[in-house]
Parts: structure tokens; sequence; C-alpha cells
């Protein structure tokens, strides 16, 4: 557990977000001095905008599958030594089309299927009673999700990082310029062995020429939170929507006669990239979105038409009306058509890292590890 002083890092990371923090516990844990300096006073992006919801099941077959299977069992076990609650585990995706049976059927029989099970309607309506309102032909389990509340989770894992792994971190400064050995900032230059910039969806002030080879763009999303519906969900939710988003379901040949008939059914929820996750927090309220609509800079506002496409499908999935909204916020996320993670080498000791599509949360902890690894 090192101490760096402000002459001397054997790390030092730009971003103190998901990725930023998986790359700072991984060197920390190596017994590295570890510096991460971020802009914001408290963090402020995608890590804390978005669900808290750690999935595994769908993600993209081969490397984010695998970096996801690592980084919740990385959360399992970093959530309980931060004292980061766990508000639930696994997940529902319940389905009210035939096309979609035959995607989870797919799914099911590849490894990724794995520890997944299939309910027949009256086995969700057992296990899942918050969505008997509503006529499902069944639903995939998946036990290997967790959800933690993002702004409480991300704040807390960076003070146990400072407090248990001596990690020093300087807020409230921008990095204006790095090169090896040395990292330019608003309050002068640090000097570190290695740099890893994580600087999620900032595509203009680092490396912008690197990010710009990948295509990168950006990705904005809306969210809502929901009263309590007065019940505990058992796990997140999802519905038919997400098996045309998720790769790990939408690369299966039998989506395209899904996503044919989702696009003559719902055809305004596709333009606007909605699908549904619910999740739940402590006080019962749920956190409920999402939408993707991607240019370099989006609108920063919140349309009511594209809430209103989510709270529909909300409807349809658990058959009630939505509970009261209390909060609608919009989000961004990195985003290339080509890649799901950048991992790039801009200069010798330097690492370029973002993660290109809205996985952050799930992959970002063995992220961290394998860029740490590999660099220092
Ligand atoms: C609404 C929403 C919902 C999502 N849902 C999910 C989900 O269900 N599951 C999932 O896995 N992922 C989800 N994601 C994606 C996930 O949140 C992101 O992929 C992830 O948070 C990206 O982490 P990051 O550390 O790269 O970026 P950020 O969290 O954006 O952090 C980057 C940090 O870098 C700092 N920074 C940048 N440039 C500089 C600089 N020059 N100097 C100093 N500091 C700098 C910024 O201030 C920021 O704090 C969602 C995202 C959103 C927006």
């Amino acid at each position: 557990m090192g101490q760096g002083t402000s002459d001397g890092f054997d790390l030092a990371v730009v971003g103190a977000g998901i990725v930023g923090l998986g790359c700072a516990l991984a060197a920390a844990r190596k017994g590295k001095r570890v510096v991460v300096i971020d802009r914001d006073a408290q963090a402020n992006g995608a890590s804390v905008r978005n669900f808290g919801f750690i999935t595994v099941t769908g993600q993209a077959a081969g490397q984010m599958w695998s970096l996801a299977r690592r980084s919740a069992d990385l959360w399992a076990d970093v959530a309980d030594r931060a004292a980061i609650p766990v508000h639930h585990r696994g997940m529902a995706l319940a389905v009210r089309r035939p096309e979609s049976v035959a995607v989870l059927e797919a799914f099911l029989k590849t490894e990724m299927g794995e520890g997944c099970d299939w309910l027949d309607p009256g086995a969700l309506a057992a296990v899942r009673p918050e969505l008997a309102g509503a006529t499902h032909l069944g639903a995939l389990r998946s036990p290997h999700e967790l959800r933690v509340e993002s702004r409480l989770a991300i704040p807390r894992l960076a003070g146990w990082l400072e407090q248990e792994h001596g990690v020093t971190f300087r807020r409230l400064t921008a990095v204006v310029g790095v090169e090896p050995g040395q990292v330019h900032t608003t309050a002068g230059t640090l000097h570190a062995q290695a740099v890893v910039v994580c600087p999620g969806d900032d595509l203009v002030n680092l490396f912008p020429e690197r990010l710009a080879s990948y295509g990168v763009t950006r990705c904005k999303l809306q969210m809502m939170r929901l009263a309590s519906p007065g019940y505990r969900l058992a796990g997140g939710v999802m519905s038919d929507l997400g098996l045309i988003r998720y790769s790990g379901y939408a690369d299966l040949p039998e989506a395209a006669a899904l996503k044919a008939r989702l696009l003559a059914e719902q055809g305004d929820h596709i333009a606007n990239g909605v699908h549904l996750i619910v999740v739940q927090s402590a006080d019962g309220s749920l956190v409920v979105g999402d939408s993707h609509h991607y240019a370099p800079t989006p609108d920063p506002f919140s349309h009511q038409s594209v809430d209103s496409l989510i709270l529909d499908e909300f409807a349809r999935v658990f058959g009630t009306r939505p509970p009261a909204i209390l909060e609608q916020w919009v989000g961004t996320y990195a985003y290339a058509s080509d890649h799901d993670v950048i991992i790039d080498n801009p200069a010798p000791g330097v690492r370029l890292v973002t993660v290109t599509t809205g996985a952050g949360a799930s992959v970002g902890l063995a992220l961290g590890e394998d860029v740490v690894s590999d660099l220092i």
C-alpha cells in the first residue's frame, strides 16, 4: 500500500469513473503508488448516471462476456469490502412474442446460457409476481447480475481506495496533456512511471486524433426514477426490446425475425433506441430507462416524448400504470459502431482506455485489471 508523493507515482490515472477506478484498484492491489486525477469535485459522468446494473447475460460473446463475468466477481468482492450495498442479484428477461422465445431458446444453447434457465408463464408468475399483470410467454432467468446504486457506489469505491489502499485523488484538476512519465494538469505537472487515460466520452481534450481513428462518437440516454411500486423486485427486469440491443442475443440468427416484428409493432421505440431495464433502490424506488441517440454533442434535454416510450414499455411489461416520476436525467457515453472497448497505446508507457458501448459498469473492473497487468 504505497503512498505517493506529488513527485513520483507508479501509475497516474486520468478519470475517476468506473474505468479509471478499475485501473486504480488493480494497480493498488499490486502495491503500486497510484494517483487518480479528475476535473470534477466528485464523479459526475456516465458512471453515476447509469442503472448500476452489472450485466453479464446478453453481453457480446467473447471478450465482453468474459470481462463482464470477471467484473461481476470483482464487484461482489469489492462491494463487501467497501460497504457498498448490493440491492439485488440476477434478472428476468420477460417476453411477449414467439420470435423472442426463439431467440432465448437459441441463447440458452450457447455457452453464455450457463447458469440461466427458462421460466414458463406459471413459473414466471410464481417467482416474479410483479409481472403477473401482463401476458408473457415466459422469461429468461439469469443469476449473474448485480445491482448497486451507482451514485453511492462510485464515491464509496473511491473513498475505500483512498483510505484502504492509499490511492491519492486530485479532484477539480483537469489534465491538459500527457507524455511518457508526465501528466500536465491545471495544477502543475505530476510524474508517474505509467499513465492510463480513462476519459469516458471526452473525445476532444486528450489524444483526440487517436479516438477519432476508431470512429468514436457519443450516445445520449434518458433515465427516470419512479416512486416505489409497493413491492420488492427480486432482480432486474428486461423485455423483448433488449433482445435486439444486447449483442449476446442480437447477434444470433434468430434475432432477425424478432427485429422485423418489433420494427413493425414498436417502430417509434426502435427509432429512439428505447428498450427497458428496471432495477430497484433501497427505498423501493425504481430506476427505469432508457433510450439511445447518437451525436458528437448530443442535446442535453430530456424529451417527454422519449420518456413516454420508455413508460409505455414499462406498462406493457408490468401490466400496470408506471408509478409517479421522481427524477429524470440524461447521461452520455462514448460509442463506436465497430468497437466495444478501446485500449490504445498513444505513447510509450501510456494507455488510452474507453468503453465504446453501454457496458462500462459491467466490464470496467476487469478491464482495469487487464490494462494494468500489461502496463506495470
Ligand atoms: C444512462 C446510462 C445508463 C447506462 N447503463 C449501463 C448499464 O446498465 N450497464 C453498464 O454496464 N453500463 C451502463 N452504462 C455505461 C457505463 O455507465 C459507462 O460505460 C461507464 O460508466 C464509463 O465509465 P468511464 O470511467 O469510462 O467514464 P465516466 O464515468 O464518464 O468517467 C470519466 C471521467 O473522466 C474525467 N475526465 C475526462 N477527461 C478529463 C481530463 N482531461 N482531465 C480530468 N478529468 C477528465 C471525467 O470528469 C469523468 O469523471 C450506462 C451509461 C449511461 C449514461
